[in-house]
């Protein structure tokens, strides 16, 4: 019998996202980066875009690199959060190349790289608006002249990013400022720039829409392979499957209760103040799964008469007063998640996972 709660992962259809976000990449001369953060780099998962035909893989956490390196997956590896001072020893073990905005972060991985004979490869971040990672346009080439002034590390590209802290969408505009950038900084520097990295999942609808520069040849797609969603556009993606991971969680009680809580309301185990409203008595359930495992608001329950009450740390209570079939203690209900359900559900170690792939011919 299956351990619950766990994460059923359809490593088939995680092939298929990436091979078909691959080809519509391919048509525009973009290359397709899988990032696997948003699962803490399965190996199975990061195997199944290699599968994919996708042949550099990216994650934020240099120890989820290492764990891809050890399984010996067949791909590059880019380590995608700028690296701390402090693991750039590691990342030179691990990543093969990293995205980077400080110059002494730069430097560092230049001696470092230099004391253990490799060539660390980097791509400049430029912030075009986001303001998360990324040096202001203005100082991109002082600063190209700096990092080309260093051995150990080559400057392979530049890079952006969009829609990660403050929502800014990625456009043509945009994308066509990094794209003139790219042009300044190889005309200045008599150099050709091998990567131009435009971004994430958001940037895929530019692509479709043929809006994308043609000087873009890299994206670096999670979501989209992961979850075969664009969630900054709230749409699927075409040609992807969005049932990738489906969560499965056990009844441990089945009851009749009031919608309203009896007694004065004060705050929840987790500081906040609840909101009820009064339907009456209604049939609930309760699963043995909770906060600790999953970010409540991108759980969708797979039944639409089931519908999510709340949850303490190690409950979550379900209302199934609509639900035509009978639910008993034992039973196991399913649900599809969103990025943040994803990344708490594989994070947590009380969650098992169970891998299914068609039997290869
Ligand atoms: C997370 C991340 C991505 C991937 O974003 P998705 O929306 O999952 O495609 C790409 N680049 C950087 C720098 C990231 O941090």
């Amino acid at each position: 019998m299956k351990k619950n709660p766990r994460l059923d992962i359809y490593l088939d259809k995680i092939r298929n996202n990436s091979e078909n976000i691959k080809t519509l990449c391919s048509k525009h001369g973009i290359k397709v980066v899988g990032i696997t953060k948003g699962c803490c780099a399965i190996t199975e998962v990061g195997q199944a875009m290699i599968d994919g035909g996708i042949n550099i893989i990216g994650d934020s956490r240099i120890e989820n690199l290492k764990g891809l390196k050890k399984a010996k997956l067949k791909a590059e590896t880019m380590l995608i959060r700028i690296p701390m001072l402090s693991e750039v020893d590691r990342v030179l073990d691990w990543a093969d190349a990293s995205l980077n905005s400080e110059i002494s972060v730069i430097k560092l991985l230049s001696q470092e790289a230099l004391k253990k004979k490799i060539l660390h490869r980097i791509i400049l971040m430029i912030d075009l608006g986001d303001l998360r990672e990324g040096i202001v346009p203005d100082e991109a080439l002082q600063t190209v002249s700096e990092i080309k002034k260093l051995s150990g590390v080559k400057l392979i590209g530049i890079g952006a990013n969009f829609c990660c802290i403050s929502g800014v969408m990625p456009t043509r505009k945009n994308l066509t400022k990094l794209a003139k950038l790219a042009e300044e900084i190889e005309n200045n520097f008599r150099i050709t720039l091998e990567v131009i990295s435009g971004g994430n999942t958001s940037v895929l609808k530019l692509v479709e829409d043929d809006l994308i520069p043609d000087k873009i040849n890299q994206l670096r797609i999670g979501i989209g392979i992961l979850l075969g969603q664009d969630d900054v556009r709230l749409r699927n993606i075409a040609g992807t499957y969005q049932d990738t991971f489906i969560l499965t969680a056990e009844v441990i009680e089945v009851k009749e209760k009031p919608s309203l809580p009896q007694g004065e309301i004060g705050r929840d185990a987790f500081g906040e103040v609840p909101v009820f409203h009064d339907l009456g008595i209604r049939k609930r359930a309760i699963l043995a799964i909770g906060k600790q495992d999953i970010h409540l608001n991108s759980l969708i329950p797979m039944k639409k008469e089931v519908n999510i009450v709340g949850a303490s740390s190690d409950h979550l209570i379900i209302d199934i007063n609509d639900f035509k079939e009978e639910v008993k203690v034992g039973d196991e209900v399913k649900f599809r998640l969103n990025y943040p359900a994803l990344l708490s559900a594989t994070t947590s170690k009380y969650i098992n996972q169970y891998f299914h792939r068609k039997e290869k011919k």
